[in-house]
């Protein structure tokens, strides 16, 4: 059986009127790596703050590295965490930011501190200060932090933020190699659900505060493999007979003559019925679907 790492049980937080999240409920197992998927103002900080200790108050209760919440400070040293960024001294440079924060945690390792600077990039920038970095610089050296201690849990919110593209494939690169070889666990949030794609094995897409949809990857790519188009005369009387003879509703119509069909099951059945109804078909095609038209169509379904 897999080792269960983190467990939300109906989580909850009210940020005075705004309830930011909603009776949140799944499963980390050691090995995953966890993308939370959600648009701005979807709860994902929310989320990432409670599991790192950072807001206390919330409903509902979670377990970690299999001590509960009200005992989590416990195993926190355990886990890493990016969320904002930290408040680092701006006189002292990245490498004496890092060695400040191992001497806190008791461990003043020179060569630790030099390893986690080369894999998270900043190697060359290590005598630079914080005040003098860049954005993504800075960026490098949060998660240096996060990951500083060799944590079996990670919690990332929006790691990509301010890095370049090169910075955001070779970051990917770390979290895999860290999860293949030493089983890291991560929990990283981000707006895009491209960004984590290659990366995640789990998703969780998070919207107004609720989970609205939880897969594998598999089961995304399974998703993603299934679109159908159809050229036709009618596009609106076709997409009547979709509603209201076939009961689908997750379409995109794309011009007066064609559309796309979301997770259909029988496009013979669809052909026929349209058929029925006198609509002329020029063409029906199935086709993939690109990971974004399905982000979008599942937060469209929500309304
Ligand atoms: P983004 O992608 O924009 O960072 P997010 O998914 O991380 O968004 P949160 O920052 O968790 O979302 O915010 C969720 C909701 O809670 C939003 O409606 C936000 O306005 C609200 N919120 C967040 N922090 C506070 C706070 N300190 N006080 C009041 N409301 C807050």
């Amino acid at each position: 059986m897999r080792d269960v790492v983190l467990r939300a049980n109906g989580i909850g937080k009210n940020y005075r009127k705004t309830r930011a999240l909603n009776d949140i409920n799944f499963t980390v197992y050691r090995g995953d790596i966890c993308g939370i998927i959600g648009r701005n103002g979807a709860g994902k900080t929310t989320m990432l703050k409670i599991f790192s200790g950072l807001i206390t108050n919330y409903d509902g209760s979670y377990e970690m590295l299999g001590v509960k919440d009200t005992e989590a400070e416990r195993v926190r040293f355990r886990t890493g965490s990016m969320i904002d960024t930290p408040s680092f001294f701006a006189e002292l440079t990245a490498y004496e930011n890092l060695m400040y924060f191992c001497i806190q945690k008791g461990v003043a390792d020179e060569l630790k501190v030099d390893y986690i600077l080369r894999v998270t990039g900043l190697a060359e920038d290590k005598n630079k200060k914080f005040k003098a970095m860049s954005m993504g610089m800075k960026q490098r050296l949060a998660i240096a932090f996060a990951l500083m201690d060799e944590p079996e849990l990670v919690f990332l919110d929006e790691p990509s933020n301010a890095l370049d593209p090169m910075g955001i494939s070779s970051m990917r690169e770390l979290f895999r190699q860290l999860n293949s070889e030493f089983e890291t666990t991560f929990v990283i949030s981000n707006h895009i659900l491209t960004e984590l794609y290659s990366v995640a094995n789990r998703f969780i897409i998070l919207d107004k505060g609720k989970i609205i949809k939880q897969l594998t990857k598999t089961e995304l790519k399974e998703q993603c493999k299934r679109g159908l188009y159809i050229r036709c005369d009618d596009v609106k009387k076709t997409t009547l007979v979709l509603e209201n003879e076939l009961g689908l509703y997750d379409y995109k119509i794309a011009d007066e003559n064609r559309l796309i069909i979301y997770r259909f099951s029988d496009t013979s059945e669809i052909v026929k019925n349209l058929v029925y109804k006198n609509i002329r078909i020029y063409g029906v095609q199935e086709t993939g679907i690109s990971l974004e038209d399905y982000y979008k169509s599942v937060l469209e379904e929500q309304g």
